[in-house]
C-alpha cells in the first residue's frame, strides 16, 4: 500500500522514531509546530479512528500515554493539545490514523482545540442529545 507511514512503521522510510511495540510506534513530526511534536500511530494501516479495529485502540491510546508521559518528563512543557485531524475538512493529510502531541508552554502563542471551528449548532441541544444518545 502507499501509504507513508506504513512505510515508516514498516522501516522502509527512515523517520525519527522515539517509541515503538507490537501494535504502535510514535514518530517526532517533519514539520513539528512545537518542540517534541510526535505523533502516535498505529502499527495496522487504518484511515481514521473509525477504521480502526477495537482491540487496537486500548494499545494505542497506551502508547499514546506513554510517550506523553515521556515528552513530559524530558522536555516539562506546561501541557499538552492531543489531537487528531479525522478527515479532509478537519485538514488530514495523512490518510493513516496518527495522533498529534504538541507540547505547550504558556506563551507559546497556541490556542485551544476550540479554535479550530465555531460552528454553534442549530438545533436545541437537548433534541440533538436525545438524537444522539445509544
Ligand atoms: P495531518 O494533517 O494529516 O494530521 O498531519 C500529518 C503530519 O504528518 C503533518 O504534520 C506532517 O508534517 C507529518 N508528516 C508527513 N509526512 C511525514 C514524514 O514522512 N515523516 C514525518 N516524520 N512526518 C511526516
Ligand atoms: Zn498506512
Amino acid at each position: 500500500m502507499d501509504c507513508i507511514f506504513c512505510k515508516i512503521g514498516a522501516k522502509e522510510i527512515p523517520a525519527m522514531m522515539v517509541y515503538e511495540d507490537d501494535h504502535a510506534f510514535a514518530i517526532l513530526d517533519i514539520t513539528p509546530r512545537a518542540p517534541g511534536h510526535a505523533m502516535v500511530i498505529p502499527k495496522i494501516h487504518a484511515s481514521t479512528l473509525l477504521d480502526l479495529p477495537g482491540a487496537e485502540i486500548g494499545p494505542v491510546f497506551e502508547a499514546l500515554k506513554k510517550v506523553t508521559a515521556r515528552i513530559e518528563e524530558v522536555l516539562r512543557p506546561d501541557g499538552f493539545t492531543i489531537g487528531v485531524n479525522h478527515g479532509d475538512v478537519s485538514g488530514q493529510t495523512v490518510k493513516h490514523l496518527h495522533i498529534h502531541i504538541l507540547p505547550r508552554w504558556r506563551g507559546d502563542k497556541g490556542s485551544s482545540l476550540h479554535a479550530v471551528v465555531n460552528n454553534p449548532p442549530q438545533e436545541e441541544l437537548k433534541d440533538l442529545a436525545a438524537r444522539l444518545k445509544f
